[in-house]
């Protein structure tokens, strides 16, 4: 449940009203907006029966929250959250652009990929140095040695880096090289791994499961905020659907729908949606009209050699041409692209 304070409520009203929560046992999560303070309550709400919380001084309204998931919930925190990864911000100003390699393949690749990307005007670095792939035959990453070209490529062009973690393992070692972590959507649900990365302290990207809801998605970022990490950006990815024409059915309209429910910014990954190249340009651009806080973009210097994710892959030259052609989309949604 939420408690609305009024607009003119004092800061011992609110104090007031928190300490009570607390004295039952209870968590509080204070939200303090322009004009009205939201508290918060995470608990039990039964034992604060009798405790006469809307007749308290300052207190307008008490409202319930029926979801499951409470502190990634509008509800809760009724202004857009704005993330910081490294020398950036992801959030409602900005359109945020991850570029980079499906998979760390070598040095020269991943350099290459961060001087064109940064070029081009994308911000933060991606790149997988474990690879959750289908076969256990195909390529699995470079693990700890991609992480330090990664740390590398981030010194040398200024960009914020993400990495996928799979497991506990990779979780340790990616801490120690990059700035955001990545939760892939076949880990959407690994709790173990999701509460371990919200006690890591770096900012997370959640991406949407194969056939994750969007209130199972909301509920993984749950878990990851739950453990005192609020710095969580959603990623919607495509989803399995009877359509083959492409990889996964992007749901465009969970844009929307996750901005109606939750606080947490939302970025869109065209390339897993798709996995064709030639359908990423538009519907980054849809994405964007959607109102999308960012883009996750695979780029490659070779996509034909890529050992990954090839044929979603943009080359140098054409992810160069898309963000000049978003620049007009940003900024009719009001949007900045920081360059
Ligand atoms: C990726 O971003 O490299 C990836 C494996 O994506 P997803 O988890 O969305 O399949
Ligand atoms: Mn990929």
């Amino acid at each position: 449940m939420i408690i609305i304070m009024k607009p003119n409520a004092s800061d011992e009203a609110i104090q007031r009203v928190a300490k009570l929560i607390q004295s039952k046992g209870l968590q509080v999560h204070l939200s303090k907006g322009d004009e009205v303070t939201i508290v918060g309550v995470v608990g039990d709400k039964s034992k604060l029966r009798g405790s006469n919380i809307e007749i308290s001084d300052g207190v307008d309204k008490i409202v319930q929250v029926t979801e499951s998931y409470k502190l990634v919930n509008k509800k809760f925190h009724p202004e857009d959250s704005v993330i910081p990864v490294k020398n950036t911000v992801i959030g409602p100003d900005t359109l945020t652009v991850m570029a980079g390699p499906c998979a760390i393949e070598s040095h020269d690749q991943l350099l290459s990929c961060a001087e064109a990307v940064k070029k081009a005007g994308a911000t933060i670095l991606r790149g997988g140095a474990f690879k959750p792939r289908t076969s256990p035959y195909s390529f699995q990453g470079l693990e700890e040695e991609g992480l330090q070209y990664m740390e590398e490529a981030g010194r040398i062009t200024g960009l914020a880096t993400i990495c996928e973690v799979t497991s506990l393992r990779a979780l340790s070692m990616a801490v120690k090289y990059v700035d955001m972590l990545q939760i892939g959507a076949r880990n959407m649900q690994n709790f173990e791994l999701l509460k371990e990365v919200g006690r890591s302290g770096l900012p997370v990207m959640l991406k949407r499961g194969l056939a994750a809801t969007v209130d199972e998605w909301l509920n993984a970022a749950e878990y990851i905020i739950s453990e005192g990490n609020p710095n969580i950006v959603l990623c919607e990815r495509g989803i399995r659907t009877y359509e083959t024409a492409t990889r996964n059915t992007l749901d465009l309209s969970a844009v929307p729908v996750i901005r109606a429910k939750s606080h947490l910014p939302i970025i869109v990954d065209p390339s897993h949606a798709t996995g064709v190249r030639a359908y990423v340009e538009p519907l980054s651009k849809a994405a964007v009209a959607a109102g999308a806080d960012g883009l996750m973009i695979e780029v490659h210097p070779c996509p034909s050699c890529a050992l990954s994710d090839g044929p979603q892959s943009l080359t140098f030259e054409q992810f160069h041409q898309l963000m000049t052609d978003l620049k007009p989309y940003a900024a009719l949604e009001g949007r900045r692209i920081d360059l």
